[in-house]
């Protein structure tokens, strides 16, 4: 079967040819890979910046936001039947029995590092016709979300990092019981404020608007992009930096009670803590590439993170039960803005044209894949 490899050592991506996985255990499913969205991170493993073939090959098949429908199950499966289809889990956790979080099926928390990654770190991705894999690494999707399921994925991080804000409003007894439940009612006028408007900041916005916050979305793109108007679609406001400096933001927005930073920018994300109100919280899912030393407000933004009760947490990965509240929140967002999820994909194209989508991102927000 055709496959979409990235070689490290040859530095090189091309399509090959890898044996087709044959069910070995009867624990295992087979499926056939319908569709894989591209992001920043394929981007990243596209210019070996990052990602390790798995131990014994030199090459690693690349993907990681994947769709696939059962086509085989084992004699021990009782959970999926052909036909069914599966967003596969792109975490497996690590071997150590002193790792709590893997040991607790939470591996998106593993604290060894050895965790494996699909199209990521140590095991082949998505990128090719079928693969194999244990049915306790598989979402089951309903047929009604096949045209947007390739973006369960993106907003799994959404999802934990929403988790964690939960459990962090547990602090704020005067929100209801009721309210701090899912899906979350803010009292009153609680303001989030998304950086960036691409899959992750818009997927993010719609999480945070279901959650009854006021959410405004802050990117580069011009308020007539499809992003800007994605956006304003799915009842956020959108404030385009190209209008708008960040020390003008605090005017628009009056009070900021949470950031959800997805572009991975620090010299935004630090600068945003100067205006993050009391009991603020600011999430960072964007990864920065290392540069060099910014210089930051800092006595200003430990004044404010200890005088104003603020939190700042970092969130990667997301585990199993987030799989299945992204997926029960992508049929509510097809319900309340049936254009938003299938305007975000730009195009689906074959495996043949992957190569070109990672050098050159063409317009569009989301690309997906079909290797079948
Ligand atoms: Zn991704
Ligand atoms: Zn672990």
């Amino acid at each position: 079967m055709r496959a979409l490899a990235v070689s490290p050592t040859k530095r090189s991506i091309e399509v090959i040819d890898i044996p087709e996985q044959k069910i070995e255990h009867d624990r295992e499913v087979k499926l056939r890979v319908l569709e894989v969205g591209i992001c920043g991170t394929d981007r990243e493993i596209a210019h070996f910046q990052y990602g390790n073939p798995p131990a014994g090959s030199d090459y690693l098949v690349l993907g990681h936001e994947g769709l696939a429908e059962v086509v085989e199950v084992g004699s021990a499966v009782s959970e999926f039947a052909p036909g069914d289809l599966a967003v596969p889990l792109v975490r497996h956790p690590c071997p150590h029995s002193w790792c709590g979080p893997c040991r607790m099926d939470r591996s998106d928390f593993c604290i060894s590092g050895d965790f494996i990654e699909r199209g990521i770190k140590e095991e082949h991705g998505f990128m090719r016709s079928y693969l194999t894999e244990r049915p306790e690494y598989l979402a089951k999707v309903p047929e009604t979300l096949r045209e947007v399921a390739v973006l369960t994925e993106p907003l799994t991080i959404a999802e934990k990092a929403f988790g964690q804000v939960r459990q962090v409003l547990e602090r704020l007894p005067w929100f209801p019981e009721a309210e701090r439940s899912q899906p979350l009612k803010i009292k009153g006028d609680s303001r989030a404020l998304v950086v960036g408007a691409g899959p992750m900041g818009l997927l993010g916005a719609m999480r945070l608007r279901l959650a009854g916050y006021r959410t405004f979305v802050y990117s580069l793109e011009p308020p007539e992009s499809l992003n800007a108007r994605l956006a304003v679609e799915a009842e956020c406001e959108y404030i385009s930096a190209k209008a708008c400096e960040l020390q003008q933001l605090e005017r628009k927005v009056e009070h900021i009670d949470l950031v959800y930073e997805a572009t991975g920018v620090s010299k935004i994300a630090f600068g945003l803590m100067k205006y993050l109100g009391e009991n603020g919280i600011l999430i960072l899912t964007g990864v920065p590439a290392l540069g060099k030393p910014i210089p930051v407000d800092a006595d200003l933004i430990m004044r404010n993170l200890v005088l104003r009760n603020q939190l700042i947490f970092g969130t990667v990965n997301a585990g199993r039960e987030d799989h299945e509240k992204a997926l029960a929140n992508l049929g509510i967002f097809q319900e309340r803005w049936p254009r938003v999820l299938p305007s975000m994909i730009a195009g689906r194209f074959s495996l043949d044209s992957v190569r070109e989508l990672l050098e050159r991102k063409p317009p569009g927000i989301k690309h997906v894949v079909q290797p079948g």
